[in-house]
C-alpha cells in the first residue's frame, strides 16, 4: 500500500479535474486545495465531499459567492490568480495536478513547483509557453514533472523500459479528431457543434476545438520537446484512429515500444500520481479482438497547417510558443463565440507568428508579454 498523498487539484470542476476526483479513492489520496474559475456549485459539493483546506474561484465574483456558500465550514475560500497561486503552493501538498485550461495555469504552475511541489501536469499550454523555464525550475528545485497527457504517459511509461538507452525517435499519435480526411475546402464551413464533436474523447471545448484543428497535436509536439529533451525532427506524428496506442518510442536499433489501453484518461491520472506504483483502475480492460484493427495514416499538412505552424514554433524556441499558443487560444475562443470560422484558427495563428518579433525568453514576464502581443494580433485581425 503507498502512502495517502496530499494533493492539490487546479482545475477540479473540469474534465480532468473530475476524472482525478474519481481516483482518489482508488489511490487512496486526498485533496487538499480544489480550484474553478465559475462552477462553483460542484467545487461546493466537491468541498463538502472531501473538506479540503482551501478552495478557489479564480472569478471573483464567484470567489465571493463560495465564501458565502461555505461559510458554515472551515475552509479557506480563496479568489483570482493569487488564490490560484497559493492553492498550488499549498505547503501541506506534494503533488499539484494542473488540470487549469490556457495559459492561465503558468502562474500557478511556477508557484507549485517553487514550493516543492511534484507536478502531475495536463496543461500543456503552460510548457508550450515557457518551457524553458518551467523545466528549469523543476530541476533546479529536484520536483518531477509527470505527465497525465495520454500520449506524453504512454512515452513516459515506455521510457521506463529504456533503461538508460537513448530514445531515437518518439512517434506521438493522433486521432485525427471529427474532420479526419476532409480537405481544407471542406473544412471550409464546418460549425462549432461539428467540431465540439470529437471521436472517441470526452474532454474540455478548447481542446477539443484544439483536436479539429489538430493545433492539439502541435501543442503536444512542443510538450513532448520539453519533457523528453527532443528535438523535434525527432519527434513524428502519426494518425491513429481508434486512440488504443497512446504513444511510442523508437530506439537506435529500430525497436519501437508502445503503450496502449482504452481511451480513458483515468489511466494516465492515476499513474501520474501513483508513479512508480501501479495500482488497480476502474477502467474497462483492453479487448484486443474485439477492437479488431488497427489503422495509421500520414498527417495531411494542407488540410490541417496547425501542424506545420507548430513545427515552426518548435524550431523557433524563444517566445515562438508563447505567440503560437497565445494566438490560438484568442483564435478558439472567437471561434466558439461564432465571430470567426474554422479555417480563420490556423489563419490568425500563423498570422500571428508572422507579425511578431522573434525573441528570446528569459522570464515569465516576457511570456507573458509575448502571450499578449499574439492575443492583440489576432483581435486586430476581425
Ligand atoms: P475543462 O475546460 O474541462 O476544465 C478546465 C478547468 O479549469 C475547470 O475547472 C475550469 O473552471 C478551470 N478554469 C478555466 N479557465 C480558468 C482560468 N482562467 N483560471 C482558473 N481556472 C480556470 O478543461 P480540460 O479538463 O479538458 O483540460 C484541462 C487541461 O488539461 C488543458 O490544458 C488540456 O489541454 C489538458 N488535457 C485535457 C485532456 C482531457 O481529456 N480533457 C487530455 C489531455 C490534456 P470552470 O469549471 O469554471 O470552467
Ligand atoms: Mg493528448
Amino acid at each position: 500500500m503507498i502512502e495517502k498523498k496530499r494533493i492539490a487539484i487546479l482545475g477540479s470542476t473540469g474534465s480532468i479535474g473530475t476524472q482525478t476526483m474519481d481516483v482518489l479513492d482508488s489511490i487512496e489520496a486526498k485533496p487538499v486545495a480544489l480550484t474553478t474559475n465559475r462552477n462553483i456549485k460542484l467545487l461546493e459539493q466537491q468541498a463538502r465531499q472531501w473538506q479540503p483546506e482551501c478552495v478557489t474561484a479564480f472569478d471573483e465574483t464567484a470567489a465571493k459567492d463560495l465564501k458565502i456558500m461555505l461559510g458554515d465550514t472551515d475552509i479557506r475560500v480563496l479568489g483570482g490568480m493569487d488564490g490560484l497561486m497559493e492553492a498550488a503552493s499549498l505547503p501541506t501538498a506534494e503533488v499539484t495536478v494542473t488540470a487549469v485550461v490556457g495559459m492561465a495555469g503558468l502562474l500557478p504552475t511556477m508557484a507549485a513547483i517553487e514550493a516543492g511541489h511534484d507536478i502531475a501536469l495536463a496543461n500543456k499550454e503552460t510548457l508550450v509557453c515557457a518551457g524553458s523555464l518551467v523545466t528549469a525550475a523543476a530541476r533546479q528545485k529536484g520536483v518531477r514533472l509527470l505527465p497525465v497527457d495520454s500520449e506524453h504517459s504512454a512515452i513516459f511509461q515506455c521510457v521506463q523500459a529504456a533503461q538508460g538507452n537513448r530514445i531515437a525517435k518518439i512517434i506521438l499519435t493522433a486521432s485525427g479528431g471529427p474532420f479526419f480526411g476532409k480537405t481544407a475546402a471542406e473544412l471550409e464551413n464546418v460549425t462549432v457543434e461539428q467540431a465540439l464533436k470529437h471521436p472517441n474523447w470526452s474532454m474540455g471545448a478548447k481542446i477539443t476545438i484544439d483536436s479539429a484543428t489538430m493545433f492539439n497535436k502541435g501543442l503536444e509536439l512542443i510538450e513532448a520537446m520539453w519533457l523528453y529533451d527532443m528535438p523535434p525532427e525527432d519527434i513524428e506524428i502519426v494518425i491513429h484512429r481508434q486512440s488504443i496506442i497512446h504513444s511510442l518510442i523508437e530506439f537506435v536499433d529500430g525497436a519501437v515500444l508502445a503503450q496502449l489501453d482504452l481511451p480513458d484518461m483515468r489511466l494516465p491520472i492515476q499513474y501520474a500520481l501513483t508513479y512508480p506504483v501501479r495500482l488497480p483502475c476502474k477502467m474497462e480492460r483492453l479487448d484486443l479482438a474485439k477492437i479488431g484493427h488497427l489503422s495509421f495514416y500520414p498527417p495531411d499538412e494542407q488540410a490541417f497547417p496547425a501542424l506545420r505552424i507548430a513545427r515552426q514554433a518548435a524550431a523557433r524556441k524563444g517566445n515562438a510558443g508563447a505567440v503560437m499558443n497565445g494566438a490560438n487560444e484568442a483564435a478558439v475562443a472567437l471561434f466558439l463565440e461564432r465571430k470567426i470560422s474554422f479555417l480563420d484558427i490556423p489563419r490568425l495563428v500563423g498570422q500571428a507568428m508572422d507579425s511578431l518579433p522573434y525573441q528570446q525568453i528569459f522570464s515569465i514576464d516576457d511570456v507573458l508579454a509575448s502571450d499578449c502581443a499574439a492575443r492583440q494580433a489576432v483581435y486586430t485581425q476581425i
